[in-house]
């Protein structure tokens, strides 16, 4: 009985967007599912999924149910074992990228430029292009408002630099971003335009592991100096020289390959005086975030080491459903019937996309979709043969083509399963990268007034799910309405990270995605209920009124953990990333952000433009 008085006042049995409106529409489609789900999967599958969203990227939040077991079956060779015919589609072309991420894109968009003659197909699992760049869109009462699923912003990048003349290509202009305005009575506060720059003044939450029931909010912890903060005397003196010491330019982290020995962790503890405690009570995440992992196992690199290139120079922005704009925007400069609106950022965010004209037969750049690739071979001597064979599954049958050349820009943990003629010392560096798992949960709110009441629109906490949450100003060219303020539906994004502190890297990875996979939507829902409820019932949150839709995107392998020895390599050996980017193997080069280092959208387009650039010289060059 506690449990049903709890749900009701959680409003578990409220009616959101949630399940409730996917019941009817399975159910008009059950015959379809039921022809290829046992009825037993099919529970397993709706109690997993949960809402979706609406509009183009309705039916694909995070990893599709179907995409985990394409993956579990590449993992486990079921379709490269030999029992399986795969049937010929006939097609040969000049290249193939697979993955359509922001990646695989600009692997395509860099053949096309080059020589627009080359025939391409982007071969990529999911139900829509983009990769983590995709967006999440709710309609809250009567508004269309989009979340990013994963990649969300960018930088506006200095004058010609390589990334601003990327952007003038494919028709981005950072200048044309602008927020909505403040429209409430009630005083303005700062509100962000990315769920990830959380803004400042943002605040820190104590719960029960700091001794605090009810728990306490401390808004602008670092200007208040921790005062207040349910911290040991030694922890919160330890926290404020490590911000003395690390908001001093004159301690700037010079990149040096020194840095790459390490971990993070390490590092944090010899400059700045944090022990062990401190990093993994208060800084797990924390600086490892863009990783995904916590600085226990990350190399010390990825601190100092020059990365998180997600856009150099000053003022950064976010496309409504984050770098799905950047993904949309190669698709429409490469196929321009892709999206329906015009090339502009209206037209391209606003716009609809187009299935059908991804994949025209006699169209040179063509986008297949639900299409996983199980099988990437040469034919013959990698050396001297004059094609690759390509095998993918698509609603479980697999097929074949041939492609002069391929760019691998799906990620590590899936290349390394799908190249069956890989030499060992491509697979022995790929066996050096680590992905780590996380979940972005969109929340749709009906207000967002007990943020407000805190004087905050996002902070982070250090116990439950998650670790921060902030709610954004949307871009006025696509928002629907101009103005925002507290009272105003907007979606809340929380990233739940999934760090072991002090467990081997691998171990870390595997439990999260074990989580991932068996922990049920309900079970999410409810606990994004508590912590939202636990946090900010004190002011003002009820989960029964505010709470409008939930999605979860869940990715299994979200992020490339660099740990140490990946930028530089270990015990005399070449650094894995270099390995696999210095030349191709055959006619087959490697993509995808992981190879950098460097979680950004930027290095997955300059990874790609490599990778391209590689085969242009040589495979393609006849
Ligand atoms: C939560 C989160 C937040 C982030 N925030 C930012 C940010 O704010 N700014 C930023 O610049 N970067 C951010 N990133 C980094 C992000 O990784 C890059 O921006 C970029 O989106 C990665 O693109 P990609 O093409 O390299 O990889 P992916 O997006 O992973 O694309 C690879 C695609 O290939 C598909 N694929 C894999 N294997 C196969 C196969 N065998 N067959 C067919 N398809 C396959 C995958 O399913 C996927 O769709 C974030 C990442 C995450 C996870």
């Amino acid at each position: 009985m506690a449990q049903d008085r709890s749900d009701e006042l959680l409003g578990m049995n409220r009616r959101i967007l949630r399940r409730d409106f996917m019941n009817s529409a399975l159910l008009a489609s059950g015959g379809t599912l039921l022809g290829t789900l046992t009825p037993r999967q099919l529970v397993a599958e709706e109690e997993w999924t949960g809402y979706s969203g609406m509009g183009d990227y309705a039916g694909s939040n995070g990893n599709t149910y179907e995409i985990v077991h394409a993956g579990h079956q590449i993992r486990d060779n079921v379709f490269t074992a030999g029992a399986h015919e795969a049937a010929d589609t006939g097609e040969t072309f000049d290249c193939v990228v697979v993955g359509g991420g922001i990646s695989g894109l600009a692997a395509a968009l860099a053949f096309q430029k080059r020589n627009p003659k080359l025939s391409c197909l982007v071969l990529e699992n999911h139900p829509v292009f983009g990769g983590e760049a995709k967006r999440n869109e709710f309609i809250i009462d009567g508004q269309r408002i989009g979340a990013p699923q994963g990649s969300d912003h960018f930088g506006t990048p200095k004058d010609r630099t390589f990334t601003a003349e990327y952007y003038e290509r494919i028709g981005i202009d950072p200048s044309k971003f602008e927020y909505q305005n403040w429209g409430s009575d009630s005083p303005e506060i700062p509100v962000g335009h990315s769920f990830e720059f959380v803004q400042n003044p943002y605040g820190f939450f104590f719960g029960a592991k700091f001794g605090q029931n009810p728990g306490l909010w401390l808004i602008d912890p670092w200007t208040r100096k921790l005062e207040g903060a349910p911290l040991p005397p030694a922890m919160r003196g330890e926290l404020l020289k490590y911000q003395a010491l690390h908001s001093d330019p004159a301690n700037r982290i010079v990149p040096s390959p020194e840095l790459d020995r390490i971990t993070m962790e390490t590092l944090m503890m010899q400059r700045f005086g944090l022990s062990q405690e401190t990093i993994r009570t208060i800084f797990t995440p924390g600086p490892g975030d863009p990783y995904g992992i916590g600085p226990d196992v990350l190399s010390a690199y990825c601190w100092g080491g020059g990365v998180m290139n997600r856009g150099l120079g000053t003022g950064s922005h976010a496309f409504p459903g984050g770098n799905d704009g950047i993904a949309r925007h190669i698709v429409k400069t490469l196929i321009p019937s892709a999206i329906s609106g015009d090339r502009t950022l209206p037209g391209v965010c606003l716009g609809h996309i187009d299935f059908g004209a991804l994949d025209r037969p006699g169209q040179l750049a063509r986008i297949r979709l639900h299409a996983t690739v199980v099988g990437v071979c040469h034919e013959g001597d990698p050396t001297k043969s004059s094609t690759v064979a390509v095998t993918y599954t698509r609603g479980g049958k697999p097929y074949r083509l041939k492609a002069r050349a391929v760019v691998l820009a799906g990620g590590s943990w899936t290349t390394k399963h799908i190249v069956l003629d890989l030499p060992d010392a491509q697979r022995e560096a790929y066996g050096q990268f680590y992905r780590s798992p996380c979940m972005i949960a969109n929340i749709a709110l009906r207000n967002w007034r007990f943020l407000y009441k805190l004087g905050i629109s996002g902070g982070y906490w250090f116990e439950g799910l998650g670790c921060f949450a902030a709610i954004r100003k949307l871009p006025l060219f696509a928002a629907a309405a101009k103005t925002m303020g507290p009272d105003s539906p907007v979606v809340l994004t929380l990233k739940v990270t999934f760090c072991h502190a002090g467990l081997p890297v691998e171990e870390q990875q595997t439990r999260g995605r074990a989580e991932i996979l068996a922990t049920p939507f309900r079970e999410y829902e409810r606990k994004i209920r508590e912590q939202l409820t636990e946090m900010f019932g004190a002011t003002g949150f009820d989960a029964r009124r505010d709470v409008a839709g939930i999605i979860l995107n869940r990715w299994g392998h979200a992020y490339g953990t660099p740990t140490p020895g990946f930028f530089y390599g270990k015990d005399g050996k070449p650094a894995p990333r270099d390995v696999l980017r210095n030349a191709p193997f055959g006619r087959i080069a490697f993509a995808n952000t992981d190879l950098s280092g460097d979680p950004s959208h930027v290095t997955s387009i300059t990874e790609a433009e490599r990778a391209a650039s590689q085969l242009l010289n040589s495979a393609l060059r006849t």
